[in-house]
């Protein structure tokens, strides 16, 4: 049985006391949150604030980055040690903003999944495809080889150490989200793709959806036998709608 992750991936948003007053929200709110593992990815400068708040409690905190590297001459790049140093058990890689926006590589990804496992980091892993992409029908295309570049890389048991999120990047922060059945259905051939090279593995996997989710259509995506989670932009800056995620996880 794999336990729901729910994770907050803050982006480029907040001050110092936004995040404070959204960290003591969700840590108010928890208690209603009975199935869910909860994690919240804050700007790296707000990392410290999100351990101060939340060592103790049941929530979680992450990176939203990482270097391939673990130190050295990489200006304004961020270390899985650095990341260690602050009690981050995840940190998000492959976002489809970091793909566009910084022209990362499947195989930068790659590299990327195996500094976050190298210093004991879980990453959340995320793929996707374009709205062109989909259009075109080549949207397992695009996830397989978006999943086999770290299969390639790091080898399916590590990539089952980590979590996969399924983002359609048409569906991130325009409100446009997949249908639960939409969803479904690239959840369900991600696993199969991994239960070619390992079938335990293929299980095990927490693979989680990402685009536009809300309180609101949480719950029937989360139904799906294959969505295992959700990664979570925009209604993560709220304490309410982030809190309405986590316990639509409930069931
Ligand atoms: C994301 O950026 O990971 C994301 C899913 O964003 P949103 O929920 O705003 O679509």
């Amino acid at each position: 049985m794999r336990q729901p992750l729910v994770a907050g991936n803050w982006k480029m948003n907040g001050s110092l006391a936004s995040v404070r007053e959204l960290l003591a929200g969700i840590k108010a709110g928890i208690d209603t949150v009975k199935v869910a593992e909860v994690a919240v990815c804050p700007p790296a400068v707000y990392i410290p604030e999100a351990q101060a708040q939340l060592a103790g409690t049941a929530i979680a905190w992450g990176g939203q980055d990482l270097s391939v590297h673990d130190s050295g001459a990489y200006t304004g790049e961020i270390a899985g040690p650095m990341l260690r140093d602050f009690d981050c058990k995840y940190v998000i890689i492959g976002h489809s903003e970091r793909r566009t926006y910084h022209g990362e590589s499947d195989e930068l990804v790659a590299r990327k999944f195996e500094a976050a496992r190298r210093n004991g980091l879980v990453p959340i892993f995320c793929i996707g495809e374009t709205l062109e992409e989909r259009e075109s029908g080549v949207t397992e295309e695009v996830v397989a080889r978006q999943v086999d570049a770290v299969i390639d890389h790091c080898g399916v048991e590590m990539l089952g150490e980590g979590v996969i999120a399924y983002e359609p990047v048409w569906a991130i922060g325009t409100g446009k989200t997949a249908t639960p059945e939409q969803a479904q259905e690239v959840h369900a051939f991600i696993r199969s793709r991994i239960a070619e090279k390992n079938a335990t593995v293929a299980e095990g996997l927490r693979i989680l959806y990402g685009g536009s989710m809300k309180p609101g259509n949480a719950a029937e995506l989360l139904a799906k036998p294959d969505i295992d989670g959700g990664l979570i932009g925009g209604a993560s800056l709220k304490a309410e709608d982030f809190l309405g995620i986590c316990t639509a996880a409930n069931g």
